[in-house]
C-alpha cells in the first residue's frame, strides 16, 4: 500500500510545427506542453487512479506553472515539488525529421531540474510510498542520485516495491556509472526496457539470454517494448506473454514509453492480471502517440476500453 512515486526532471517541451532538420532558422513552434519522463509516468497513474506523488524542482515562472497546474488537475501529490527563485524551469525543443527521427535541445542541467536536491517534503514523500519507479535521468543529476537512494531504501523498508526504465544512452552506463546502473536493474521488482536496453541491461547479445541472466540477478518481471510492434512480458517463472501493437497512426512518439509503463505498472497494483495489464498499456502507448505533446494522450481506464474496443491491432 501507499501511493506510487517518481522523482526526476519535469520541463516543458515546445516542438517545431513541421517536419524538418534542427533549429539552425527561424521556424514555427508549438508549445509549452508539459513534460519530463517523470512527469509524464505519474501523471498517467493519476489518471488511473493509482495513488500518485512525484519529487522535482521546477521555477517559479509560467513553465513551472503550466506542469504543476497539470500535476494537481489530475490528482498528483505536488507537495515534494520545489521552486526555485533562482533557476527557471527545465525545458526541451524538440524537431521530427521526415524519417521519424528527432532533433533536441535542452536545457536541464542549469535548469531548476538539475537543482533538485533531497527536502523534508522528498523524505516525508519517499517514508510514505508503497512503490518508487525510476528512470535513466536518475544516473545523470548528482541531487537524484541521492534522492534515488534514500527512496530506494525508504519503500523497501516498508515492504513496497520499484520499477525501473532503463531510458538511458548506450555511452552513458558504461564506464563510471556502470556499477550503479546495475544496482538500479538488481533492484528492480520490474524493468521496463525498450529497444536495446534489454541487452545492453544485461550485457549479452541475445535476447533469451539476456532476460535469463536478468531473472537470475533477481530481477521479478520484464516487460519489454516494442514500438509499433506493442510488447512482450517475460516473467520470473520462465513465462513469455507477448502483446501486439494496436494500428494508429503516429503523430508524436514522445511519451508513449512512459505512459506505457505507469499503465502496466498501475494495472498490476491494482491486481489486474500481467496479459490484461499488457494489453491496456499496449493501449495506452498507442493513444499516446496519436497527441501532439507528451502528456496530451494520457487517458483512464474508460478512455482506454473505448479505445481498444475500436482499434485494429496488428497481427
Ligand atoms: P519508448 O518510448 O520507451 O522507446 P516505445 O516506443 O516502445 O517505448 O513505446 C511504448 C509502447 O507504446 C509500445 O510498447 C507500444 O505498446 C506503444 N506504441 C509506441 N509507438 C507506437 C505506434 N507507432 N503504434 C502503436 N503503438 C505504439
Amino acid at each position: 500500500t501507499g501511493p506510487t512515486i517518481v522523482a526526476g526532471e519535469i520541463l516543458v517541451e515546445i516542438m517545431a510545427s513541421e517536419r524538418g532538420f534542427g533549429f539552425l532558422e527561424p521556424l514555427a513552434l508549438t508549445g509549452p506542453y508539459p513534460s519530463g519522463a517523470p512527469a509524464i509516468f505519474i501523471d498517467q497513474v493519476a489518471k488511473l487512479g493509482g495513488g500518485a506523488g512525484i519529487i522535482a524542482c521546477v521555477g517559479r515562472d509560467d513553465f513551472g506553472t503550466v506542469n504543476l497546474e497539470r500535476l494537481r488537475r489530475d490528482g498528483v501529490d505536488v507537495s515534494a515539488v520545489s521552486v526555485s527563485d533562482r533557476y527557471p524551469t527545465g525545458s526541451a525543443f524538440v524537431r521530427y525529421r521526415p524519417d521519424g527521427g528527432r532533433d533536441f535541445v535542452y536545457n536541464i542541467a542549469e535548469s531548476a531540474a538539475g537543482r533538485i536536491s533531497l527536502t523534508d517534503e522528498a523524505r516525508r514523500l519517499a517514508d510514505g510510498a508503497g512503490h518508487l519507479h525510476v528512470m535513466g535521468s536518475a544516473l545523470s543529476i548528482a541531487g537524484l542520485k541521492e534522492i534515488v537512494a534514500y527512496a530506494v531504501k525508504a519503500v523497501r523498508a516498508r515492504g513496497g516495491s520499484t520499477s525501473f526504465d532503463p531510458n538511458v544512452r548506450k555511452e552513458l552506463i558504461e564506464g563510471a556509472d556502470g556499477a550503479h546502473f546495475a544496482a538500479l536493474v538488481d533492484d528492480a521488482d520490474l524493468l521496463l526496457p525498450s529497444g536495446d536496453e534489454l541487452l545492453a541491461a544485461a550485457g549479452l547479445e541475445d535476447e533469451r539470454q539476456a532476460v535469463a541472466a536478468l531473472i537470475a540477478r533477481g530481477v521479478g518481471e520484464i516487460v519489454l517494448k516494442r514500438g509499433a510492434d506493442g510488447s512482450t512480458r517475460f516473467g520470473a517463472d520462465g513465462s513469455r506473454t507477448d502483446c501486439p501493437g494496436f494500428v494508429v497512426e503516429e503523430i508524436d512518439p514522445t511519451g508513449a514509453g512512459d505512459c506505457f509503463g505507469a499503465t502496466y505498472l498501475t494495472c498490476r497494483r491494482q491486481g489486474i492480471e500481467p496479459g490484461k495489464a499488457l494489453l491496456y498499456a499496449n493501449a495506452a502507448g498507442a493513444l499516446n502517440v496519436t497527441r501532439l505533446g507528451p502528456m496530451e494522450g494520457l487517458a483512464g481506464f474508460d478512455a482506454l476500453d473505448r479505445f481498444i474496443a475500436g482499434t485494429d491491432r496488428a497481427k
